[in-house]
Formats: structure tokens, sequence, C-alpha cells
């Protein structure tokens, strides 16, 4: 079973390197910003008290994304792997991840963190906002998001790390020559059981 964690900054196109990855592992992908997108879209309390969060680029609170989390595993005992996107975003959440993971499935394999400069995260998320519709594409969101990523989301990267499955990539480039520095990862990880 491959788990893998892509991580990475707003904007460092973790959303495009998963898809592929989905096609050539056939792992399931879990996008908590997908999930509370759907929440948004049909309306749900989840979805209404999640949007007051996003639309001022913070982070929903823990105790939401890991209970989605926790319904996604427990529904797809059977997936060959998982390939969690923006997901986990706090050490908190980190921590219930390793403890479903124990529970429900393999630990995580490996995490695979794309790097991209501060500049080019915003020229690249205020470019995809012209087209996207997301209401927090806008450059003052933008920055709020960037700005919890350094001060919540970075300190994640050091819980595997610990764990020594921490793998930094350059996430500048074309969008194959990033995907193969990530498959190269991933075929080297060693397949950890329980
Ligand atoms: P991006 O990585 O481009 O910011 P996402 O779609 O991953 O886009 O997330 C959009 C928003 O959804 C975040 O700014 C945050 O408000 C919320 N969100 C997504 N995942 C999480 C998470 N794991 N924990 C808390 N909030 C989250």
């Amino acid at each position: 079973m491959l788990n893998i964690i892509l991580f990475g900054p707003p904007g460092a196109g973790k959303g495009t390197q998963s898809e592929k990855l989905i096609a050539k592992y056939k792992l399931l992908h879990l996008s908590t910003g997908d999930l509370l997108r759907s929440e948004i879209a049909a309306n749900t309390p989840l979805g209404i008290e999640a949007k007051k969060f996003m639309d001022e680029g913070k982070l929903v609170p823990d105790e939401v994304v890991i209970g989605m989390i926790e319904n996604k595993l427990e529904a797809h005992h059977d997936a060959a792997g998982f390939i969690f996107d923006g997901f986990p975003r706090t050490v908190a959440q980190a921590k219930a991840l390793d403890e479903l993971l124990a529970k429900h499935g393999h630990p995580i394999t490996a995490m695979v963190a794309m790097e991209v400069p501060h500049v080019e995260l915003v020229k690249r998320l205020v470019n995809r906002g012209l087209t996207s519709g997301r209401s927090d594409d806008t450059e003052e969101v933008i920055n709020k998001r960037i700005d919890e990523y350094e001060s919540k989301t970075r300190p994640v990267a050091k819980h595997y790390e610990t764990q020594q499955k921490f793998s930094p990539i350059n996430g500048i480039g074309e969008v194959e020559e990033v995907f193969d520095r990530i498959i190269e990862i991933i075929n080297n990880a060693p397949i950890i059981s329980l």
C-alpha cells in the first residue's frame, strides 16, 4: 500500500501532480480543499461554516478536516493507497492522520514537498484566479493563505522529517519534469508495514 502526502504551499502545483500520480499508481485522491468545496457547493452546514474561514484565507478547524478524512478512510478500506493533497496542514492533523492510518490502513510511505518561491506562488495564483472562479484566489487572500502556510503548515514537514519520510523536490519546471522528480522519490521509498 502506497500512502503519499503531497506537501507544499498554495500554488505549488499539488493538484496537477496529484492527478498524474492517481493515474499512474491507481491511488485514491484525498484533497481536503476539494472535499470542502463540494460541501460548500452542496450548501451543507459544514460547508457554510468552512466557507467563512476559506474566504479569509484561514485554515478550517482541525476537527472538521480530520473528521472528513476519517470518513473517507473508513469508506475505502480496499484502496490501493491514498494521495493526501492539502492534508495534513497542521501538526495536530499530522498526529491524527498517523493514528487513523494505524487503525485503518498502512502508515505514510513518503511526504514529497514541492518547493516553490513566494513570488512565483503569488504569480501563479493570481493568474489562476482569472479563470478559477475561486473566491480565495485574490491577491489579499492569497497572501493570507501563504502566511497561514508558513506559520501553521510548514512545521508539519519536521514531523515527517523526524520519521525519515520527508523528501523535498524543486517545484519549478515543466509539469513532466516535476512529475519525474516525484516518481523517483516514490519508487525509491521503502515500503513500511505496521
Ligand atoms: P490551496 O492549497 O491552493 O490553498 P486548497 O484547495 O488545498 O488550496 O485549500 C483551500 C482552503 O481550504 C484553505 O485555504 C483552507 O481554508 C481550507 N483547507 C483545505 N485543507 C485544509 C486543511 N487540511 N486544514 C484546514 N483548512 C483546510
